[in-house]
């Protein structure tokens, strides 16, 4: 396609990959000592119960503010950190920041006496690193947080061929009643049978399903997926939460659906830990 476009679309190709790869080589040098210095922080998105609009948690996301880059997204240095190996300590990091940060929520318990959830996602490299286990027990010990207020989000292709030895540290963790997600459901595989010896409780629907929705008339083919998804799910014994509803309508129809989480522009965007009090009080009140 480059090539039908004509000579200008080459050059304009190359310049981009060039941006692209010294970009790349200036973050992977600092990114090993990123963590030392502190340039991580994380911020919370909330997770709001459809059926009554109430905050029940939020999702950590991590940010790396690069001394001179400004803010970075996950998606501009997770990969980099995977490559690296850097991703088991930054995890490491996260769930104990997310952990701790949980506990002080607790304060803002909901009226119902739940306690606000935190969760975390986890890169394939954590899941068949060795000390999975050992490390989110500690963590939850150190932080005093109950198992069940954290959720750890694994993604649908991490999971897939995953043999029986590959899934027990996530049993394991499901045992000791962590929850665990299966996140951007829907885009990877597609035999669901599969569903039923993974140890997940909550399928995290991706965006790509509920975009239809987003104003009047839903895409009814959409409308369907997310219908035949819930009812699947309901019968699997499974929570689900969708990701990115960003207006009003689409909050409607996916509690009509019978969604039982969202997570979206629409309630809030990814923020300071702080505001997860201000919100669940709110609600409280
Ligand atoms: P994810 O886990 O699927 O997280 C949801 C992403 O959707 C977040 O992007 C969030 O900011 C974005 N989002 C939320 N609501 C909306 C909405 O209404 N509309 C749209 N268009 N987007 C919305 P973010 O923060 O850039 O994170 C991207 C991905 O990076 C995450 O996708 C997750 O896979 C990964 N990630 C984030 N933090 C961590 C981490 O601590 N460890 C690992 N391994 N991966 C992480
Ligand atoms: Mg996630
Ligand atoms: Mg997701
Ligand atoms: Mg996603």
């Amino acid at each position: 396609r480059a090539k039908a476009a004509g000579g200008n679309r080459y050059e304009l190709a190359d310049a981009d990959s060039n941006a692209r790869v010294i970009a790349r080589h200036s973050l992977t040098n600092g990114l090993p000592s990123a963590l030392e210095k502190g340039e991580f922080f994380i911020e919370y998105q909330p997770l709001v119960r459809l059926a009554d609009g109430t905050v029940r948690g939020a999702e950590a996301l991590v940010r790396w503010l690069h001394p001179v880059h400004g803010v970075l997204g996950p998606d501009q240095f997770i990969p980099l950190a995977e490559d690296t190996g850097l991703i088991v300590p930054l995890g490491r990091w996260v769930l104990e920041q997310a952990a701790r940060q949980a506990y002080e929520w607790r304060g803002s318990a909901q009226a119902g006496g739940e306690p606000l959830r935190v969760n975390v996602n986890l890169s394939p490299c954590q899941l068949s690193h060795p000390t999975l286990v050992s490390d989110t027990v500690a963590v939850l010990e150190n932080s005093g947080l109950c198992p069940s207020a954290l959720c750890l989000e694994v993604t649908e292709n991490d999971l897939i061929g995953a043999d029986e030895s590959a899934l027990r540290p996530l049993r394991q963790l499901a045992d000791l009643g962590v929850d665990i997600a299966l996140d951007d459901f829907g885009t990877g595989y597609s035999n669901l049978s599969y569903l039923r010896r993974l140890p997940v409780s909550t399928l995290k629907l991706d965006r790509s399903f509920t975009r239809g929705m987003q104003r009047a008339p839903a895409d009814p083919v959409d409308v369907k997926i997310v219908e035949g998804i819930v009812s699947l799910a309901h019968t699997l014994d499974l929570a689900v939460t969708v990701e990115g509803v960003e207006t009003a309508v689409q909050a409607e129809h996916l509690r009509v659906l019978g969604c039982d989480t969202a997570q979206g522009w629409y309630y809030a965007r990814p923020g300071p830990p702080e505001r997860l009090h201000t919100l669940a009080l709110a609600d409280a009140s």
